[in-house]
This record gives C-alpha cells, structure tokens and sequence, in this order.
C-alpha cells in the first residue's frame, strides 16, 4: 500500500485516548480480496478489554455531553477536513481491504465526510420545547438529553461511511461511543480514529475495538454502561442483538438487509432508468444494502430495457480495484462468491435466460451476469444477492409490480421510473419500505433519513431524524 501518510494505517485499538494491543498479543489478519495479500494485523481484544474501553466512554461521557453543541461541532466539522484532506490514502486503505474500485473508494470517504459535515453543523440545533400546561400557572418544558455510552457495530461493505454516520450523530447529540468494526475491514475505522482524535475528539469520546464479533456483542448487550447500540448489518444478527438487548432494554437502532425492487413502467424515460438500474446495482460489485435485487420491467418496454442494459452490463470492467478504468472489484470472500453461484445457478435452472456473464469465479471475481425472464419464486427474488447478478421479471400491470414488489419481509429501498404524476403518487403510497427513489436510485445522502421497515430494521440515519436516535426526551413540569 502506498499511502503518503502511513501512520493512517492503524494495527492497534484506539481507546481512552491510546493505541493499543491486546494483552493476551493474540491478533486477526486482514486479507486483501483481490489477491488474498496480507493486510495487515489487528489486536483481538477480550471481553474484559472491550469492558475497559466502555468504562473509558463512560468516564468521557461526563465532560463531553456538558461541552456545549457548537464546540462539539466544530470537532466534528474538523474532523469532516482532515477526512477530505487525507481522501487519498483513506481510500487506498479502503480499497486494499475492502476491493471496491479507488473511484468508489473516495466517493465513499467524502460521503462520510458529509455525515461528520452535517451533523457538526446540526449539533448546536438540537432544540428543546415548550408546551402550554394543562392548569393554570404551570409550564410545561422538553429537553432532548444524550442518551449516554452507545456502542456500534458495523459492516464490511462501506466500512467508513457506516461508522461515520453513527459516530457522527452520537457525538453531536453529545453521546460517546465504543464502535466494533467488521473484521474483514477494520483499518478505515482504525484511519477514522487516527483523524477524530488529530481533529480535537476527546480521549474516550469515541473508541474502536477488534475482535470476537459474538463476544463484543454480548459485552455490548450484557453491559448496564451501554443505553444504545446502532447495529449496521445482516437481519441474522439484528434479531440476534434485539434478543440479547432485552437484558438491559439497551435501545437500538438496526440497519439490516433489504431486498430493493426496481420497476420501470412503461411510461419511463427507458435512457435515465437504465443509468439508475446501473447505477444501483452493480456500486461496490452489488454488495450495498439498498442494491436492486429484483428488477420488474413492464411488458411493453421490456425488450427496449433488456437491450440497453446489456450493452450498459458488458461495458463493465472487471478487475481490482487499484487498477485504472476498472468498475467491478472482488467479491469480498468465498462464501458471497458462492451465494452467487446459488442464485446463478437456480435461475438458470428455473428457466432464467442468460444475457451477459457465466456464473464462474476467479477467486473473488465474478463477472456481472444479466439475465431475463426472472421469476417471483427464484431464490434471488426472496434473498438479497449481493453480488453482480441482475435479474429481470416482466409484469403487466401497475397492481401486479407493486403486489410483486412488496412479496418480500424486507422493506429498506425501492425505487420506479415513471413519468405519470398521478402514478408516481399512488405508487409511492403504496410501497412498503422506509425509503423510495422515484426517477433516481441515488438516495442515501446526510439531510435524509435513511433507514427500513419491516426486516430491514428500524432507526435512521442522517438528516434530525439520526440524531433523534441518540437523545431522549425529558420532560419537566414547572409548578
Ligand atoms: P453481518 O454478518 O451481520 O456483520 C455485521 C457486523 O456484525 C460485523 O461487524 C460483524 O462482525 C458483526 N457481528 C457478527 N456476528 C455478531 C454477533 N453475534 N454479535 C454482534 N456482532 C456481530 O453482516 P455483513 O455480512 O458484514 O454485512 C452485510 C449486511 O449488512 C447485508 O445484509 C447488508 O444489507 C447489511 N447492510 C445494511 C445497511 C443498512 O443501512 N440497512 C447498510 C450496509 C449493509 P464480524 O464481521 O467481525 O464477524
């Protein structure tokens, strides 16, 4: 890795202010996907260490919520620079341990920096309320509080963009935080650390620990100092986190998988809703969370749509991420490169019609595949891919896409392309899940509240309705 600034590639913890290993020295190597290449190495902490980093948070936690909002914020808006300022090796870090494309790297190290950018300017707007009492000579006053230590879990597809959205909210709400990064992807989370503490975040203010993911949950869940745990990853493991946080009724907020639709009616501009489909599906190789994992395309139009996206699919360039023009990085292991092969193959068994790709691997490389004729009882239509795989269904009518689209447990994305007003209100109405692209699949940004319904999870991030999510409300009677 050529960085300009190596000492941004961290192989210790960070809490209460120092870099540390672990005691026990037992540490976890991260792999480079494209080529299998060692990383680097990161401690692997015990329980009784992530323990410590949460007594550290803790101990934080008394004089950073007394801060006042703007000084917070103006750390925050520090560290949003630095970030921009490094983009570089922030995201040569991000693309050596996670494979996506350098292009896409750096879109992604601005677009957290966004999330530190907005909520440092929303920190001092943290506004309380007054209403008019119910008896005479009485007020009524509403304060939103920090909730207090929060811990959060993310993933390993965009591995700084997802912390920087929760630790950017806690702290501007005034919380501290102990973050478990993924343990494919730990470095970009350990390079966010490096800058918050250069940027003014204070020791113990926010602390990243590696390790066990069961066993740092469970210390997550099973301590009494943690009130919130922000959790960014499989549905498997939120339902897990929801069981474990009954012990101490620990709030949560879970970002969790989707199973994102994409229709085109026939009504569409067909050349903007190809670019949208692109767009959508193949960023990050198909491994995002709002990735389109069923495509419905109106009769009609159908074939008009199939041969512009294949010309747009076998324009795509494969190869690792570093390398210049390519679009397509690695999967991020085996085992996705297998979920792949699993969708490939029961499509094509069930009478998919393959258009582009061929369902093999070179390693982690996978060639993007389109296919048409998809249909609703495909495994690809019930679980998210999260690979390079797009498969078309056809519908007829406007009831049969929305009954289609919302056959599913999940509900974070969906998206149409329609030009009809009245159609674009009806639909929107009636998709089930926390967040709609209408004519656009670029929707995740910090002003909105990004975020799912049903067994896409609940909570949201970005926009005040993220920083909702680390405050509560208390309320005081003036008699
Ligand atoms: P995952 O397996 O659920 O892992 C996510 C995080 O949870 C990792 O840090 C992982 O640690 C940790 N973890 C695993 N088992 C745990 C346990 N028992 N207790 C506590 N933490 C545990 O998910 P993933 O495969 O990394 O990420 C992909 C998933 O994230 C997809 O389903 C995707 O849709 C979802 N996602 C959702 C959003 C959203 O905003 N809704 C955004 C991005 C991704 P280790 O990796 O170290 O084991």
């Amino acid at each position: 890795m050529k960085l300009q600034n190596p000492e941004l590639l961290q192989q210790a913890n960070y809490w209460d202010g120092l870099w540390r290993q672990s005691n026990s020295g037992e540490t976890i190597e991260v792999k480079n996907p494209a080529n299998n290449a060692l990383v680097g190495k990161v401690p692997r902490m015990s329980r009784a260490e992530v323990a410590s980093a949460i007594q550290a948070a803790e101990r934080a936690l008394i004089s950073w919520r007394q801060e006042t909002a703007q000084k917070r914020g103006q750390i925050l808006c520090a560290w949003a620079d630095l970030l921009l300022q490094h983009q570089d090796d922030l995201a040569e870090i991000l693309t050596t341990e996670q494979g996506k494309p350098l292009a896409e790297a750096k879109g992604e190290v601005r677009y957290a920096a966004s999330y530190l950018q907005w909520f440092g300017e929303e920190a001092p707007r943290n506004y309380g309320d007054t209403i008019p009492a119910a008896k005479p000579g009485q007020k009524i006053l509403v304060q939103k509080q920090p909730i207090g230590v929060c811990g959060a879990i993310t993933p390993w597809n965009f591995p700084i963009a997802m912390l920087a959205r929760k630790v950017a909210a806690a702290l501007a709400a005034g919380c501290t935080m102990v973050a478990k990064p993924a343990e494919l992807t730990p470095f970009s989370a350990l390079a966010l650390a490096l800058l918050g503490e250069r940027a003014g975040v204070p020791a113990g203010v926010f602390n990243v620990v590696t390790g066990d993911s069961a066993a740092i949950g469970d210390e997550f869940t099973e301590n009494p100092i943690i009130k919130k745990i922000s959790f960014t990853g499989s549905t498997r493991v939120g339902k897990l986190l929801q069981q474990k946080s009954a012990t101490n009724l620990t709030k949560l907020s879970l970002e969790l998988g989707g199973n994102a639709p994409l229709i085109v009616f026939d009504d569409a501009d067909l050349t903007l809703a190809v670019e949208g489909i692109m767009a959508a599906k193949f960023r990050n190789a198909g491994q995002t969370c709002v990735c389109i994992n069923r495509l419905l395309v109106q009769q009609s139009v159908y074939d008009e749509v199939m041969q512009k996206l294949k010309t747009a699919v076998e324009s795509l360039i494969v190869g690792d991420g570093h390398d210049e023009g390519v679009t397509i990085g690695p999967l991020i292991n085996q085992s996705a490169v297998e979920k792949f092969q699993r969708h490939y193959d029961d499509a094509i068994e069930h009478g998919a019609e393959l258009l582009c790709g061929d369902g093999k691997a070179d390693g982690n490389f996978v060639k993007p595949v389109l296919m048409a004729n998809g249909k609703p009882n495909m495994i690809f239509a019930h679980e998210e891919t999260f690979a390079p795989l797009l498969i078309a269904i056809p519908f007829a009518t406007e009831e049969e896409a929305i009954r289609i689209a919302n056959d599913t447990p999940y509900g974070l994305a969906a998206y149409f392309y329609s030009k009809d007003i009245s159609r674009v209100m009806r639909v929107t109405d009636a998709l089930e899940c926390g967040m709609v692209g209408v004519n656009e699949t670029a929707i995740s940004n910090a002003t909105a509240p990004f975020g799912g319904i049903k067994w896409s999870g609940y909570g949201r991030e970005g926009s005040k309705y993220g920083m909702d999510e680390y405050l509560q409300v208390k309320y005081v009677l003036l008699g």
